[in-house]
């Protein structure tokens, strides 16, 4: 939309202002769908409030149009995400945006798992103290499968990102995992040349092996426990005696009420040392760090990180232990609040970071999905 009458010096003589405001106003109005309010961008408003057509007319003449709202997102426009402008970020297109993301993500677990060989004598990590539980050269091969073009020749699609998309449709749409199945049986044989997975566990499995990995872990619905350890095996609620499964009308199949994704943390700890520029950061809250009681630029300043340290000395005098700050809130994942469904992702960052590096969100680490709808309050101890 034409937007260059924002800045009409005379606004109240400008026909070209006035042609703009109506324009304006037209696609708000139906953006509003049959509400009579709608959010007035003027100078004064802001967007904070919500005024009858005529008043936010009334308004645009008299205060103008805040000229920093430049993408009328309240009103009606698409939002066009623009990501911080970084070294290494770029503002994508929106259409291409998402198989971008997807390409960033696996340079970031390449960045993770690549292992730069120490040029010192004594090296930090020896293939022998290497975790058994990263295979590496398999996760190269798979890291490269998954990079392969979907047939030959293509430009849009690797086979990862196709998949994934795929994948994407199919949640949203709420596909059955029998659909899903007809419809790569039928791409496949319309398209043999493409590279496309056998079925949907094949699909799940390459992002699997690629580091989505994660454990389902079966809880009460009422956060009470968790169905683990001495708990796995009972049928309800050692506390309020709820089921452990929905009621299921045929009794053929047994859903459970809640179910917890648990991404393992040691793993994504070890990727953080595999790098050596990495593990050297990771002891820059110790190495690095000036210390100035006047001063408070990183949790490792505060008085409890003291306090921890005073109390647990054999811990701080490692430079390689590892803070985490931990952060929770609920979404929903649809994008629509008219749902109830939502859920509690926690988050864990890494405060041994330098403060330019902690807060990027290439180190978090994304370590526990909880299911909603509400909120689970102080029951995130049951959790955590
Ligand atoms: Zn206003
Ligand atoms: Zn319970």
């Amino acid at each position: 939309m034409d937007k260059s009458w924002m800045t009409e010096p005379n606004r109240l003589r400008s026909p070209a202002y006035a042609a703009g405001v109506n324009n304006f106003l037209e696609m708000a109005q139906n953006h509003a769908r049959g509400s009579d309010r709608i959010r007035c961008p003027c100078r004064i408003c802001s967007n904070n409030l919500f005024l009858p057509l005529f008043i936010v007319e009334s308004h645009l003449f008299i205060n103008g149009i805040d000229l920093n709202y430049t993408e009328w997102i309240f009103h009606g426009e698409e939002e066009t995400r623009n990501f911080d402008v970084d070294d290494e970020e770029v503002a994508v297109s929106d259409e291409d945006e998402f198989i971008d993301d997807m390409d960033n993500m696996l340079d970031d677990i390449l960045a993770g798992t690549n292992i730069d060989v120490p040029q010192s004598s004594t090296p930090l990590l020896s293939w022998d103290s290497f975790p058994k539980s990263l295979p590496v050269s398999s996760f190269d091969e798979l890291l490269e499968d998954a990079r392969r073009p979907l047939f030959g020749g293509c430009t849009k699609f690797s086979k990862l990102s196709f998949i994934v998309k795929l994948l994407h449709i199919k949640t949203l749409g709420g596909w059955s995992i029998k659909s899903f199945d007809m419809l790569l049986n039928l791409l496949k044989s319309a398209f043999p040349d493409a590279e496309l997975p056998l079925s949907y566990e094949d699909a799940c499995s390459l992002e699997r092996g690629l580091g989505f990995k994660y454990n389902k872990i079966h809880a009460c619905p009422n956060d009470c426990i968790l169905y683990w350890k001495e708990y796995s095996k009972l049928n309800s609620c050692p506390i309020c005696k709820a089921s452990r499964w929905m009621s299921t009308t045929n009794g053929t199949r047994v859903i459970p009420h809640k179910v917890l994704r648990h991404f393992p943390l040691k793993p994504r700890l070890q990727r953080l040392f595999l790098s050596t520029k990495i593990a050297a950061e990771m002891r820059w809250h110790k190495e690095k760090r000036v210390t100035d009681e006047n001063f408070l630029r990183h949790p490792a300043d505060s008085k409890s990180w003291k306090a921890f340290d005073e109390a647990h000395s054999w811990f701080a005098n490692d430079p390689r232990n590892v803070r985490l700050g931990l952060a929770s809130d609920g979404f929903n994942p649809f994008n629509n609040m008219a749902k109830p469904y939502s859920i509690w992702p926690v988050i864990l960052v890494p405060y041994n970071l330098p403060p330019w590096l902690c807060m990027k969100d290439q180190f978090f680490m994304t370590s526990l999905i909880i299911p909603g709808p509400k909120s689970p309050g102080n029951d995130i101890d049951v959790y955590l």
